[in-house]
């Protein structure tokens, strides 16, 4: 049987370790901390094509530069004199004008679309239990302003082939009366859906370690040895092992660039940091997962829990809570929920997104070395991407046609 290393325990990484199980490889899966505990963990917990715009698009540097002055927005630059950021930065820019948007939207909804049969076929696996729900998403606005530019929102989606809804102040309230009067209007997308992502991850690695792929966690990896052209072997650091390899995917979210820098491989990724608190759930809390549009900030119900997640925070790595970021993704919540609620058993969580200067993920075979393939920086849409790209990564593993092109995601683009 080939033998296949999967070097990193998040969403990207189980799903990968399950196509790549599922076609015959012998798996093992590793991570420097325990499965599932790194930017798949926290997050907001939606599956939602509808969210296809990549990050760099038309505006997008001015609305920032706005953000910039205040402390409580939900997008920060910490200055820093770093030549990758710089880099970054830079090719970023050229990625805002309207073609590339628009490329890059049609792009990243092929590949969100076609997760979403995955996802219904991963709920009906006995096992494979993580709060699967399509009940679709609802924008709210708190400025009339805010609700006049739904009607835009409505057009680019609908004609996309989204089923849309857009809603009065009135309506909005009587379709999820969990909303305060605050809210003046709203835009309902149909068949969007949420599940708990971190559930997911985990009952993915139960899963396919059940079937007999190997599951390390807390063991970082330090090395990938190449020879004569072609992945040999990864090394992982305490306890020191030698893990023979005829494949290596390269999933290892935000830190992936320091060991593909490794092996003279340029990816060009920046972490984004993103915040949420996650709360005991309340009577008269939303049934449905709900995006303050002017706030950027996402309340999720997770049955027993609820979790408002937002912020983007280009600040490295550094995983420290700023507690005026945090404490304004709560008060955005506060903002629109009708019912005052405790903080009760709050969980706060940062983690870092992966995200390239184009917005869209890397899934490709490493030019230059034989069987490696990375497959990260799928930004605010790793938990939606997941089972379409290790789908994709089976494929390529295999020499198959891909389910989805993926020139837009091959690492020779920048
Ligand atoms: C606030 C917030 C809200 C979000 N909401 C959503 C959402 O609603 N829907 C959505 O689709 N996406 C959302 N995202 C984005 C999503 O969480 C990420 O895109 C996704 O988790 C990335 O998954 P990953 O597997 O690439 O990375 P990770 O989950 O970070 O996994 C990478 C793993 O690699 C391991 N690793 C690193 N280095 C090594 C090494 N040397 N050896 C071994 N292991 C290593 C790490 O420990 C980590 O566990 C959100 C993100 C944030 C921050």
């Amino acid at each position: 049987m080939p033998r296949a290393v999967v070097i990193g325990g998040g969403a990207i990484g189980v799903a990968s370790a399950h196509y790549l199980e599922g076609t015959g490889w012998e798996v093992t899966l590793l991570d420097r901390g325990e499965i599932g505990r790194g930017c798949s963990y926290g997050n907001s917990c939606l599956i939602v094509p509808s969210h296809s715009h990549p990050i760099p698009g038309p505006g997008v540097l001015g609305q920032a530069l706005r953000w910039m002055l205040r402390r409580d927005s939900p997008f920060y630059v910490r200055p820093r004199l770093d030549p990758g950021l710089l880099r970054w930065a830079w090719q970023f820019r050229g990625f805002c004008r309207p073609e590339a948007a628009a490329r890059g939207f049609e792009a990243l909804l092929a590949l969100s679309r076609a997760s979403l049969p995955l996802f219904e076929e991963l709920a009906r696996t006995p096992g494979i239990d993580f709060f699967y729900q399509r009940k679709g998403l609802l924008h709210v606005y708190l400025s009339d302003r805010g609700a006049a530019g739904a009607r835009h929102e409505q057009e680019v989606l609908e004609r996309a082939g989204f089923r849309v809804r857009l809603l009065s102040g009135p309506e909005t309230l009587e379709f999820e009366p969990a909303l305060s009067p605050r809210v003046r209007g709203g835009l309902y997308i149909e068949g969007e859906a949420h599940g708990h992502a971190f559930g997911y991850v985990r009952a993915l690695a139960a899963h396919v370690e059940k079937r007999g792929a190997r599951v390390l966690p807390h063991r970082a990896v330090s090395r990938i040895v190449v020879e004569r052209g072609r992945v040999d072997r990864v090394v992982t650091a305490s306890p020191v092992e030698e893990l023979p390899a005829d494949l290596v995917v390269l999933a290892a979210g935000a830190w992936t660039p320091e060991l593909a820098a490794s092996l003279g491989i340029w990816i060009p990724l920046q972490p984004a940091k993103g915040y949420s608190c996650t709360i005991d759930d309340f009577p008269g809390s939303p049934r449905v997962p709900i995006l303050i549009q002017e706030r950027r900030v996402i309340v999720t119900p997770l049955g027993d829990r609820l979790r408002f997640g937002g912020t983007l925070e280009l600040a490295g790595y550094d995983l420290a809570i700023d507690e005026t970021r945090y404490r304004a993704v709560v008060r955005a919540g506060r903002e629109v929920l009708r019912t005052p609620f405790e903080l009760g058993n709050a969980e706060a969580w940062c983690g870092l997104r992966p995200v390239t200067p184009d917005g869209l993920p890397i899934i490709a075979r490493a030019p230059g070395v034989e069987g490696l393939i990375v497959a990260t920086g799928h930004a605010m849409l790793g938990f939606t991407q997941s089972p379409i790209t290790g789908k994709l990564v089976a494929e390529l593993a295999n020499g198959q046609a891909p389910s989805v092109p993926l020139t837009p995601f091959r690492l020779d683009r920048f």
